[in-house]
């Protein structure tokens, strides 16, 4: 269970957000700190993409801000009331049945894989059980806001000295990620792009083929901070070629396993991702859970289907 980072961006006039919690109760918490901040008002929401962790608290800042603008990608408008409902709505039936399981793990001191829990797990499940029970407390009463702006290509905004600019540069974690680039700040927010511990990786939403290569577009831009969707600032890139590597190789190793004519489960057996299991989890169980769960399924998946054609 994943809350996303959100980035507030305070200008000479105004404030520009980016991504909005996946529980409005999280958003007023984060607009109360914004307002010790600076009373100026939010002009723009931009959200990164439609994944309910990035746009659950929207309407918080409609509330306190009327005539606030919301900017997406174009492909919001189409997936929300579709796919997007459907997920949101599978979600909520089965947020309940996945609360129990980790309080009964924490009760019991089992992790979720039955092994005996360690802190780190433990840490972890208790933070799922909080953000969980937060975004059941308002359950689908928090309405999915579509961008009142939507961009397919790229959208600068001059607020005062401040640029904005705001890039779709290619697809990687779903078909509309957008990232935000301050230039004179050097700042990049990537959306889920770029997400730690491990890249969150979603079947069939996900661009494995293309994800290295938006990457690359990440990193020409040259960027000195960088603040994923999810995880800790970065003041260097080395995560980002880390993620490029992972992705070229999983779509090279898709591609031959192809070729051999393999199936899916007989990929699964052959291509290969211990080294990168290494580095993305060292030792950490919770991070060998995530890898497996976030990467190894769902990208071999997504990658076979994407050179086969075939699920
Ligand atoms: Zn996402």
């Amino acid at each position: 269970m994943v809350d996303a980072n959100d980035v507030l961006i305070i200008n000479d006039n105004d404030v520009v957000v980016v991504d909005t919690n996946g529980a409005p109760a999280i958003t007023r918490e984060v607009l109360a700190e914004l307002k010790k901040l600076t009373n100026k008002p939010v002009r723009y929401v931009i959200n990164t993409h439609w994944h309910d962790d990035h746009i659950r608290g929207n309407d918080v800042y409609r509330e306190a801000f009327p005539g606030v603008e919301f900017i997406a990608h174009a492909a919001m408008r189409d997936y929300m009331p579709g796919q997007g409902e459907i997920n949101r709505r599978n979600f909520l039936e089965g947020a309940p049945r996945f609360l129990e399981d980790l309080k009964r793990a924490v009760a019991n001191g089992k992790s979720l894989t039955g092994s005996d829990i360690t802190p780190e797990e433990r840490a972890s499940h208790q933070s799922d059980i909080r953000l969980v029970e937060l975004v059941l407390s308002e359950g689908s009463k928090a309405p999915a806001i579509l961008p009142t702006i939507s961009i397919t290509e790229r959208l600068t905004l001059h607020r005062g000295k401040r640029i904005i600019d705001i890039r779709y540069l290619g697809s990687g974690h779903t078909a509309g990620d957008l990232v935000i680039h301050l230039p004179n700040e050097g700042i990049l927010i990537t959306g889920d792009l770029v997400v730690w511990p491990v890249p969150l990786v979603g079947n069939p939403q996900s661009r494995i083929g293309d994800w290295a290569s938006t990457i690359e577009k990440l990193l020409a831009l040259r960027p000195t901070i960088i603040v994923p969707g999810h995880g800790p600032v970065m003041r260097d890139d080395s995560y980002l070629i880390l993620l490029a590597e992972l992705f070229t190789s999983v779509k090279k190793q898709a591609a031959a396993a192809a070729a051999r004519g393999e199936t899916l489960e007989e990929a699964r057996k052959s291509i290969n991702l211990e080294e990168f299991r290494k580095r993305f989890s060292g030792d950490s169980k919770i991070r060998k859970l995530l890898f497996q769960a976030y990467v190894a399924g769902p990208a071999v998946e997504a990658a076979y289907r994407e050179v086969t054609g075939k699920h």
